[in-house]
C-alpha cells in the first residue's frame, strides 16, 4: 500500500526505492525489516552514513536521555553544551593523536553543503575560480558540487550552466602510467604558455566511492600534494564517504601522510545516520568573515550527541580500527574466492577497508546481481559510471556471520549468472 502512495505522491526524482521496492519499518545493526516482516541483510549501510549500524544502542541511549532532558535540538550556530562536548571529543580523540591542526566549520547538513563551503572558501582565499577535479570523482548534486562531479549523466540539461569551470585530470589508475598525468599537471602549471589557469583548488577522494571504488596509491597522493604545495593550490580532500573509519583508519588519507588544507566530513560523522557535516580548515585558510557562509541548519545538536559518543566509543584507541581491518580481510578473502571460481564473471575485486568494489565482466551484470540480491533479502548498491561495480559498504559493526551470509547469497547469484550466460 505504501509503495502506491510513494509512486503517486513522490517526484519522479526518487531513486533508491526503485532498486529496493519495499516499505521498511525498522532496522537494527545490519538488518532492515520491511512491512511484511521480511529481514534484509544491509550491505548498503546508508551509502556510508551508517558505519556503526542502524540504531546503535550506545548512541540511542544518550539521544533519548538528551531529548528527555529537553537538550537543545535546534540552535543555529549558538554555543550549546552538546556542540562544545563534540568539539572537545573530536580534538582529543581525532585531531591530537594525528598531530592535526584544523579549525572546524559546521556547514549545512549534507555532504554537498560541505563541498560547496570548501570550494567557496578556496575561491575566496585564492581569488581564483578554476578547480581541478578527477575522472570518476563524485562530490554531490548542488550545482557547484556537480561542476566537480565527473559522471556526465548527472549534468544532463545543465551543460551550459556548469560545464566549463572544472578541469578533470586522470585519477590514479585511470591511465597506464599514473605519474605521467601528474607530471603533466606540474608542467602545465609551471608553463605560462600551457593555457591552463592556476586553479584555486584540487578536490579529490582518496578512495572514490560513487565513481567505482578506485583507490589512490599513497605515492600518488603524496606526489599530488607536493604539486599543490609547490604551486600554492589548495587541496580539498573529500572524505565524505571514505572517512569516519570506512577504510579502516578514521581518515582515508592518513596512511599516506598527506596534510590536506581542507577536509570534508559528513555521512557517518554523526554515527547515527543524523545529518551533519564538518569542514576541517587549516587555520591560515580560515579567512571567512563572521556570518559569511551562514544557514539555518548548521550543526544539528542531536547529531553532536551521537557523534561525540561514536568517536569516544570507537576511536579512543585503535581496537576498532583493527577490528575493521580484520573484517575487511575476511570480506576480501571471501570475494576473492568467488572471483577465482568465476573469472569469467568477476573482473576485479578492489578497495580498502570496508569499502569494496566488485567489477563484473559485463557492464549490465552488477544491476542484475543487485536486483536478484534484493529478491534474496540482501541490500547491495552498485556504483561506477556505468553502474557496473557492486559496492560493499556494510556497517563497520557488522557481524562476521552476516558478512558470510551476504557473500553466500552473492556467490549463488553469481554462479547462476555464469550458467545463464554460458
Ligand atoms: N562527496 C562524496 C565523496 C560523496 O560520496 C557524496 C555522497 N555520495 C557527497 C560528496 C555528497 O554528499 P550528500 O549526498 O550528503 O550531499
Amino acid at each position: 500500500m505504501s509503495l502506491s502512495t510513494i509512486r503517486k505522491m513522490e517526484s519522479e526524482v526518487r531513486g533508491y526505492v526503485r532498486s529496493f521496492p519495499t516499505t521498511f519499518v525498522s532496522a537494527k545493526g545490519s538488518t532492515l525489516i520491511d512491512n511484511k516482516g521480511q529481514k534484509f541483510i544491509d550491505f548498503f549501510g546508508g551509502a556510508g552514513a551508517l558505519n556503526y549500524g542502524h540504531n546503535n544502542d550506545h548512541m540511542k541511549k544518550l539521544l533519548i536521555e538528551y531529548l528527555q532532558e529537553d537538550g537543545i535540538t535546534h540552535g543555529l550556530d549558538f554555543a550549546t553544551s552538546s556542540k562544545e562536548h563534540f568539539l572537545k571529543v573530536f580534538e582529543e580523540n581525532i585531531l591530537k593523536p594525528r598531530n592535526m591542526d584544523y579549525k572546524m566549520q559546521f556547514t549545512g547538513p549534507t555532504g554537498t553543503n560541505c563541498v560547496e563551503a570548501a570550494t567557496k572558501l578556496a575561491q575566496i582565499v585564492t581569488g581564483r575560480n578554476h578547480i581541478v577535479s578527477f575522472t570518476n570523482g563524485y562530490h554531490g548534486h548542488s550545482k557547484g558540487a556537480l561542476r566537480l562531479t565527473a559522471n556526465q549523466a548527472y549534468r544532463k540539461g545543465l551543460e551550459n550552466d556548469i560545464g566549463q569551470f572544472t578541469t578533470f585530470l586522470p585519477y590514479c589508475g585511470y591511465m597506464e602510467d599514473d605519474f605521467s598525468s601528474l607530471d603533466y599537471f606540474d608542467r602545465v602549471l609551471s608553463d605560462p604558455g600551457s593555457g591552463m589557469d592556476l586553479p584555486a583548488a584540487v578536490i579529490l577522494e582518496a578512495v572514490q566511492g560513487e565513481g567505482g571504488i578506485n583507490v589512490a596509491s599513497d605515492e600518488w597522493l603524496r606526489r599530488l600534494r607536493e604539486i599543490t604545495k609547490k604551486h600554492g593550490i589548495i587541496m580539498i580532500l573529500d572524505d565524505i564517504q571514505a572517512g569516519c573509519g570506512r577504510t579502516g583508519d578514521f581518515f582515508s588519507f592518513e596512511k599516506s601522510g598527506i596534510d590536506p588544507d581542507l577536509v570534508t566530513l559528513s555521512k557517518s560523522l554523526s554515527g547515527y545516520g543524523l545529518p551533519m557535516s564538518v569542514l576541517l580548515i587549516s587555520p591560515e585558510l580560515d579567512q571567512w568573515e563572521p556570518g559569511q557562509h551562514t544557514g539555518t541548519f548548521r550543526g544539528l545538536n542531536l547529531a553532536f550527541v551521537t557523534a561525540a559518543e561514536a568517536i569516544e566509543r570507537y576511536w579512543a584507541d585503535d581496537s576498532f580500527s583493527k577490528e575493521v581491518k580484520k573484517k575487511s580481510k575476511l570480506t576480501f578473502d571471501l570475494l576473492n574466492e568467488i572471483a577465482e571460481e568465476h573469472p569469467d564473471v568477476i573482473k576485479e575485486v578492489r578497495g580498502r577497508g570496508m569499502m569494496i568494489g566488485v567489477e563484473l565482466e559485463n557492464d549490465d551484470w552488477a544491476d542484475e546481481v543487485g536486483a536478484e540480491a534484493f529478491e534474496n533479502f540482501l541490500i547491495i548498491e552498485t556504483c561506477g559510471s556505468k553502474s557496473h561495480v557492486l559496492k560493499f559498504l556494510p556497517s563497520l559493526t557488522i557481524k562476521e556471520e552476516e558478512i558470510r551470509e551476504g557473500v553466500r547469497i552473492l556467490r549463488e547469484i553469481i554462479s547462476k549468472i555464469k550458467t545463464k550466460k554460458s
